[in-house]
């Protein structure tokens, strides 16, 4: 029924490693050409050729979300690969933990940059060529913390997710005229190399706290993405979705049964 990925330009930002690198695959398998950024060369690489290897047309440029230029420099090259831009995924993220009684200004801005300014730099970056598509799209990966939950430490990370949200409703009024869409995927605990680093202990909170009692995986979110990006979601826009195996539903532990 979904035709209308193949062929298509994807940049997927933060596509090195965990779920950017399940939307690249993702997309990949459907027959869309892709670029994926971040940080790390030697990944971003590796990455590629794992999933070109895999079948896939993906390609790596190396790109900071949090500079403007280089934003621009990674959407030059997509243009340039693929000859267009259609679809943009905003994943590129980070989520350090600190209290509120320790957290440093340079801190916060780190989070800031990266996870939302970046999201709207990229936005910025890619427009027009998204304009040029005829049928744009932007997939932002906010997350369930912040826009919808809380955790201590991640008062910072929250509130860039959150913003990320005010940003696309926005955005979205912005874009409806060139035909781009805006939306996006809030996931709960997805198992990802970042999630991993949080340790055993988090993972295993996490799962306990879950009805479906298991992390999801990076094709949950791609599988979700996917449709975002089809010609029949053309008419969704400024919208989310929580994808976390039910994680928010429940009003306590009690309640899961
Ligand atoms: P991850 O495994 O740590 O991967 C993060 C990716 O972002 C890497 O490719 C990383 O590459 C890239 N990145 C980080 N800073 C960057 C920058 N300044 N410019 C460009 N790329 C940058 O994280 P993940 O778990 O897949 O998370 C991906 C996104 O999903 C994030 O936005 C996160 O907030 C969101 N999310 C994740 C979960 C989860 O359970 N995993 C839940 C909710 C939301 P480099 O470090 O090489 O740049």
């Amino acid at each position: 029924m979904f035709t209308s990925i193949s062929g298509r330009s994807v940049l997927v930002t933060g596509g090195t490693k965990g779920i950017g690198k399940g939307l690249a695959a993702g997309f990949a398998a459907e027959g869309a050409k892709v670029v994926i950024t971040g940080r790390d060369a030697e990944l971003g690489e590796r990455t590629a050729a794992g999933l070109t290897a895999a079948g896939g047309t993906v390609w790596y440029a190396a790109g900071d979300v949090s500079d403007p230029a280089s934003c621009a420099a990674v959407v030059a090259a997509a243009r340039e690969r693929h000859g267009g831009l259609d679809v943009l995924c905003c994943n590129a993220g980070i989520f350090p933990a600190a209290p509120l009684d320790e957290m440093t200004p340079a801190q916060l801005e780190d989070v800031l940059s990266v996870n939302l300014k970046g999201t709207i730099f990229m936005v910025q970056a890619a427009l027009q060529a998204l304009q040029e598509s005829g049928h744009g799209r932007v997939i932002v990966t906010s997350s369930i913390t912040g826009p919808v939950t809380g955790f201590t430490g991640w008062t910072a990370y929250g509130a860039s997710k959150a913003g990320q949200l005010g940003f696309i409703r926005s955005a979205a009024l912005e874009l409806a005229r060139s035909g781009i869409t805006i939306n996006a995927i809030l996931p709960g605990n997805i198992a990802t190399e970042g999630l991993d680093e949080l340790g055993e202990d988090y993972l295993r909170s996490m799962e306990a706290a879950i009805p479906m009692r298991h992390l999801g995986s990076v094709a949950d979110i791609a599988n979700a993405a996917l449709f975002f990006a089809t010609d029949e979601a053309a008419y969704i826009t400024g919208q989310t979705l929580v994808i976390d195996g039910g994680q928010i539903i429940p009003e306590s532990l009690e309640a899961m049964g």
